[in-house]
């Protein structure tokens, strides 16, 4: 968890306490950058939105399978060291 999370309802771009949640269906679905639409996997997010700004922040509703597709398909960002 990170300050910019907004699940606690504080918005992590204005800091406006106007976050609305609801849920995404991404109809594409998820995939690796530049696969097909074959190489996609429906999934549903869990949408965390700032009705004062705008900002939106995304959460897969994750399961075995989900989380089996990210970590097989997608690519890896490895933490920076600078980030904390
Ligand atoms: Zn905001």
């Amino acid at each position: 968890m990170t300050n910019g999370d907004m699940r606690h309802g504080r918005c992590g771009v204005c800091g406006g306490g106007e976050v609305y949640q609801g849920e995404y269906v991404a109809q594409n679905g998820l995939r690796q950058r530049g696969a097909s639409v074959f190489g996609s996997k429906q999934v549903v997010f869990d949408a965390f939105v700032c009705a004062a700004c705008g900002h939106v922040q995304l959460h897969v509703q994750l399961n075995a399978k989900i989380s089996a597709h990210i970590r097989n398909n997608l690519d890896w960002i490895p933490p920076r060291r600078d980030m904390g």
